[in-house]
């Protein structure tokens, strides 16, 4: 290996062996249900993270060997730190999530009501690359109901961070318990990872499923009823 590369490897933050490094990418295994974040990562502005990133992704095309003076390429770094900051992990910043209006559950609905076919736009934390799918999101109301919109919209925020697929599915989960004020939520999820079907195994058609639940999920009865609406074709006709 390159000494400058050992060097990197090595470098504080990285302690873990190449060996290591790689089967944690194969693992999409995450011990924390919190995104691992730094303690002073909000303390940048956006515009000076994304003037920041824009310097540290032009220095990664140079060491590809890419010339950054070029007129179709003098751009990508300022265009891809924009979309890390902006699009892609909007959702690490608390200050982004979707303000969330509950209302009072005045009608009294007391069953299951499924929010399905959710698109998730996501990135894989071990390897930056997107993870796509759907989730389907269930609840039982208690006494506070949420915009349908809002499902969706928290679903998409807590995609747009570097993920791990277990981790996602938790995060809707525990923010919709803690926003509903039920213990009664389903979350499932399935999606491609372009890490696996891209590179490494290179397998295009598998697909990863995740499903979490507590409270009266964890009745099979009342599984049972959440995946037969899911698994029901749509059809408006
Ligand atoms: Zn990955």
């Amino acid at each position: 290996m390159p000494t400058r590369m050992l060097q990197t490897l090595t470098h504080g933050i990285m302690k873990m062996t190449r060996e290591e490094i790689e089967s944690t990418g194969d693992l999409h295994f995450s011990n924390t249900i919190e995104t691992p974040l730094r303690a002073d990562a909000f303390d940048t502005s956006d515009d000076d993270k994304i003037k920041n990133i824009q310097h540290h992704f032009a220095e990664i095309m140079k060491e590809l060997g890419l010339d950054v003076t070029d007129d179709s390429l003098s751009g990508t770094p300022y265009r891809v730190a924009k979309m890390y900051v902006k699009e892609l992990f909007y959702g690490l910043n608390p200050k982004n999530r979707p303000k969330t209006s509950i209302f009072e559950n005045k009608y009294q609905y007391k069953k299951i009501l499924v929010e399905q076919n959710i698109t998730i736009n996501s990135s894989c934390e071990h390897h930056f690359l997107p993870i796509v799918g759907t989730a389907h999101v269930g609840y039982i109301p208690k006494g506070r109901v949420i915009g349908l919109s809002k499902i969706n919209r928290l679903v998409d925020y807590y995609a747009h961070r570097p993920q791990v697929q277990e981790r996602l599915c938790l995060q809707i989960l525990k923010d919709l318990q803690q926003t509903l004020e039920t213990e009664d939520v389903i979350v499932v999820i399935q999606a491609k990872h372009l890490c696996v079907s891209s590179r490494g195994i290179k397998d295009k058609s598998s697909f990863t499923t995740t499903i979490e639940y507590r409270g009266k999920f964890m009745e099979p009865a009342t599984r049972k009823e959440f995946f037969s609406i899911v698994n029901k074709p749509f059809d408006v006709s």
